[in-house]
């Protein structure tokens, strides 16, 4: 059976030789993430070129997601290694980095800290391990009382509760990165930390003057881009895609708010084509253990259901101890979930007016695949991908095989929801439906006298053109 749920693995120290990056192909990776946060530029060169050759080895087509690193918000080297933090303590935040650093004064190199926070607030260290109350602001100084204490160690991330730290868009490093993301041909860049869809334009602008075609991943992990429906749908229609960043969503928003924020992103970006990645902490105690938590199984589940395009693995795959083994779990999740008969029949926009002919294409092969008996795929002749995509928005529980003959649509096409990427030139035969029905067989999707819908444009090789939709059987 095919999985219609697609699985990111960050790659890291524990993930990245040609054997670990094989085994995790072959465990079901769709896409690997490369973390700009962490690693040097050789490494992420190396890690790169390694992931090609094994995928092109194996035949599959999987993308690479550069990540950002963005303007987090840190606090600065610690006069210790590690500073255990009393419940009821008095700690001070000081962005003025000549202070003396000391068990009870943390140096913070965000300036505008002391403008940005009030008595009251409530302020988060180590994504929301640790949290402190500030009781007073006193020139550079932030004056805090422990609320939960824990070990605090250097350059550890700083959150506000409810938002409202940022600093600018896009960093010197994050330039460096995205020529690095152009040069090595990776497919996807997630943006970290945009608060609205005009954060997303010095990356789109460098792109650009590097000539780079590579697909934007808005990470949806600050309050104010969730702070009302209209910044939210502009931000993801000005992306390709967007990641449910639950690591920093959860601290500044509070993880009972995250709960219904994940099903409204994951609604609004499958309403406006996009597709979704859920990210973080999805199967965490995979970290250290061989197996996955029950609550972990749900979550990665909820995930499914709720319709997002793929699941991510961060830490789990590269640095935790079980690498291939998490693949594993979560793929078998997925499938589990994917049983569901919720999710494999949709009513999504029937009660819409479609203007593109292209979409109504998509959604048409879709329906019928879903309504008409005997029906066990659907199949996409498409040159961007972009025709997959628009059908993997409709919820079905048969299998999308989208044949591209640019192997940059196959790659794009490993994140899309239900979208097998086959890459392929159909147009190089006479009977092109002969040939498309024979390439899907030879993965062993079909029987015979299975039926497919199956959609092409009359001028094939042109972008956009999808006009027509065809039911044929296959007979071997
Ligand atoms: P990060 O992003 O792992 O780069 O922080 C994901 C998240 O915040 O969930
Ligand atoms: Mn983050």
């Amino acid at each position: 059976m095919v999985r219609r749920t697609k699985i990111v693995a960050t790659i890291g120290p524990a993930s990245s030789s040609p054997e670990a990056i094989g085994q995790l192909l072959d465990k079901g990776v769709n896409v690997f993430r490369l973390n700009f946060s962490h690693g040097t530029a050789d490494e992420h060169r190396q890690r790169a070129e390694t992931i090609r050759q094994v995928s092109q080895q194996k035949k599959i087509y999987a993308a690479i997601l550069g990540d950002l690193q963005g303007p987090k918000i840190r606090i600065a080297d610690l006069h210790c290694d590690e500073l255990p933090l009393e419940d009821g303590a008095d700690i001070t935040l000081t962005t003025d980095d000549t202070s003396q650093k000391s068990d009870q004064c943390v140096i913070v190199g965000y300036k505008p800290l002391p403008q940005c926070v009030s008595a009251n607030d409530t302020l988060l260290l180590d994504d929301g391990l640790i949290q402190l109350t500030v009781i007073s602001v006193d020139g550079n100084d932030v004056h805090c009382q422990v609320k939960v204490g824990g070990i605090l160690k250097s350059r550890k991330g700083l959150n506000r509760l409810g938002g409202g730290l940022s600093a600018p868009a896009i960093t010197e490093k994050d330039l460096k990165d995205i020529e690095l993301a152009s040069e090595l041909h990776m497919d996807y860049l997630a943006v970290s930390f945009p608060s609205c869809a005009d954060d997303l334009i010095p990356v789109k602008d460098k792109l650009h003057e590097l000539g780079a075609d590579i697909r934007i991943i808005a990470k949806v992990e600050r309050a104010e881009a969730v702070g009302d429906d209209d910044t939210l749908k502009e931000l993801i229609k000005a992306a390709d895609g967007v990641m449910v960043a639950r690591g920093d969503l959860g601290v500044e928003i509070g993880d009972a708010q995250l709960i219904g924020i994940q099903k409204k992103i994951i609604r609004q970006a499958r309403r406006c084509n996009k597709p979704v990645i859920t990210a973080t902490q999805m199967m965490e105690s995979m970290i250290n253990n061989p197996v996955p938590t029950r609550a972990e199984v749900f979550d990665v589940a909820n995930a499914v259901l709720d319709g997002t395009d793929a699941v991510m693995l961060s830490a789990e795959t590269a640095t935790g101890k079980y690498p291939t083994k998490v693949v594993a779990a979560m793929a078998s999740t997925c499938l589990g979930a994917e049983q569901h008969p919720d999710i494999r029949r949709s009513s999504h926009r029937l009660n819409r007016n479609i203007e593109h002919i292209e979409e109504i294409i998509a959604l048409s092969a879709i329906y019928a695949a879903n309504h008409l008996s005997n029906v066990t795929a659907s199949i996409c002749l498409t040159e961007s991908g972009n025709t997959a995509l628009l059908m993997s928005r409709l919820s079905s529980g048969l299998p999308i095989y989208g044949i591209s003959r640019n192997l940059e649509a196959c790659r794009r096409m490993a994140l899309y929801r239900g979208v097998v990427p086959i890459y392929y030139d159909v147009t190089q035969h006479d009977d092109i439906y002969q040939c498309a029905l024979t390439v899907v067989a030879e993965t062993g999707a079909l029987q015979k006298g299975d039926r497919v819908t199956l959609t092409k444009g009359d001028m094939m090789g042109s972008l956009g053109m999808t006009n027509t939709l065809k039911v044929l059987t296959y007979n071997g």
